[in-house]
């Protein structure tokens, strides 16, 4: 059994993720792992063509919005020797370098391998939204404590991306500027609250109910009639941000080595040694953060979720008329029940919009441009004479569960796996992170307020990417043209 977890099942499924438009099912299906997907390393090696880069979340970097207007940030050394450390990491997107920051805070020595840069991963491709929400509470109820440790950790960090900004003074746009749930109807509004009413009764923080004249005013736009909003909620350059918490962690002692993928694991005693093309790192514990982009080194973490691959692009600054017009009050906007416009206005004045590529044609900017553009003139109308035009567009990789909490594991002793964030690893990732970071620091890793388990292989890892990007998606395109949605 695994530490924390009671005998019983877990984890409830459900079925809509919402919040930030990735759109998701847990439904069984008879779908098989595409051949595409198969396996995941070598395809992932393989993909050469436009087309296959597009289509896995692995085209370059440079092309997400968030490294505009600064560029990519490769200022990190390749590993060139054979070193020690207390703690190996690998992989340097929010989970790794928040985990390698608060471990160097705590005077942990730590080697961070990455195979690409720091941030190359979902966490420089991502949507930008801070969800300070858990996403199914009745997870928690499985844990042996039934979540109160989880909770209260929740409580106290659910702003972490904001306080280390403020605390490291990270400039990755952090803003706290509320997260706003947008609904049509009242009946919406009263099933949303109370699903989110733990927030309040838990302490973590109140939730404000907005409606009519008021909803039209923060947005702009007579499309909603109702909304929630989340005051402790925002926005992040989560690509800033992950680079932030390295180059810090750098500043307390850490070492983070860009362009080192690491290759193999071998025990050498009681410790690990992680190798990579041209040196290796040999450590107490080896700590796995690769989330959807694994490699086969540790096979049980690459057959664990289900990848689902999505896209984010970014406008050209807005005019300041445009800017006026859409999201006035500034809040990070999500509709509910489902969204396939999440939106963000970041200070560059820049819309960043997401949502999951048609399988046919990932590669399509303009098509999905040309889709958020269309919806961006339904609920905006005056936008219609107003230029809005395309900057950049990417896609990137998220890594489903069947439950709505990440996997934190132990595939051998001293050899952990912190990943599987889902779509919500702006606030995750970083708590994961500084939460593992303090177990390890103080030995109480069977204290931790989560449970950590087995990595279980799923049966059809391609069947969530299948279902929501075939059939769901379009699905709902239409729902939307038709005015049902
Ligand atoms: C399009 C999109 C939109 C999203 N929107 C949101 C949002 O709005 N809000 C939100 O909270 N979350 C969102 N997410 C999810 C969020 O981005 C992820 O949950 C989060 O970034 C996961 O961080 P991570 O550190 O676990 O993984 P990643 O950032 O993916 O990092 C994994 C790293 O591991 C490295 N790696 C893999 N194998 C090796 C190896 N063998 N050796 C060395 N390095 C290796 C990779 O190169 C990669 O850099 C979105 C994701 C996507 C793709």
């Amino acid at each position: 059994m695994d530490k924390h977890t009671k005998p019983a099942t877990m984890f409830s499924r459900r079925n809509l993720l919402v919040g930030t438009g990735l759109v998701g099912v847990a439904a069984a299906t008879a779908w098989v792992w595409p051949k595409k997907w198969l396996p995941l390393l070598e395809g992932d090696k393989a993909a050469k063509t436009t087309h296959e880069l597009f289509d896995r979340g692995l085209v370059p970097i440079k092309n997400s919005g968030w490294t505009m207007p600064g560029g990519v940030q490769a200022d990190y050394p390749t590993l060139e020797n054979d070193i020690t450390a207390d703690i190996v990491i690998i992989g340097a997107g929010l989970a790794g370098t928040s985990l390698a920051l608060h471990l160097a805070e705590a005077g942990v020595d730590v080697a961070v391998l990455e195979a690409r840069e720091p941030g190359w991963g979902a966490s420089g491709r991502n949507a930008g939204h801070v969800l300070p929400v858990l996403k199914d509470i009745s997870v928690l109820r499985g844990f042996l404590d039934e979540g109160k440790g989880f909770l209260e950790a929740f409580r106290e960090h659910h702003t972490i991306p904001f306080d280390l900004a403020e605390k490291y003074e990270i400039e990755c746009d952090a803003v706290k500027s509320g997260y706003l749930n947008a609904m049509t109807g009242e009946g919406a509004l009263e099933d949303f609250k109370a699903e989110m009413a733990y927030l309040e009764t838990s302490g973590i923080q109140k939730i404000e109910t907005v409606a009519g004249s008021d909803m039209e005013q923060l947005t702009g736009s007579k499309t909603w009639s109702h909304g929630l909003i989340y005051p402790n909620g925002g926005r992040v350059n989560p690509y800033l941000f992950s680079n932030g918490m390295a180059k810090n962690a750098i500043k307390l002692g850490a070492r983070v080595f860009g362009n080192s993928e690491a290759l193999d694991i071998e025990p050498i005693g009681k410790k690990w040694r992680i190798r990579t093309s041209s040196g290796s790192v040999t450590a107490d514990r080896a700590i796995f953060c690769t989330n959807a982009y694994p490699t086969g080194i540790v096979p049980e973490f690459a057959d664990s979720f289900y990848p689902l691959t999505a896209y984010g692009l970014t406008t050209k600054p807005l005019s300041a008329e445009a800017s006026a017009a859409i999201m006035p009050g500034g809040q990070t906007l999500a509709q509910v029940p489902v969204d396939l416009n999440p939106l963000v206005k970041d200070r560059h004045n820049r819309l960043i919009l997401s949502s999951i590529p048609q399988t046919a044609k990932p590669e399509d900017a303009a098509w999905h441009f040309q889709n958020q553009l269309n919806w961006l003139h339904d609920v905006w109308p005056e936008t219609r004479n107003m230029d809005i035009e395309l900057e950049a567009y990417w896609t990137g990789r998220v890594g489903m569960r069947d439950v709505e909490f990440p996997g934190i594991y132990e595939a051998q002793p001293g050899v952990y796996g912190l990943m599987h964030f889902n779509a919500w690893g702006n606030v995750m990732a970083p708590l994961i992170g500084k939460l593992f970071a303090e177990g390890v620091a103080t030995d109480t890793i069977d204290q931790l307020p989560f449970p950590i388990e087995k990595a279980q292989p799923v049966s059809n890892p391609g069947k969530q990417d299948r279902n929501i990007r075939q059939w769901m998606i379009p699905a709902a395109r239409q729902a939307q043209r038709w005015g049902i949605l």
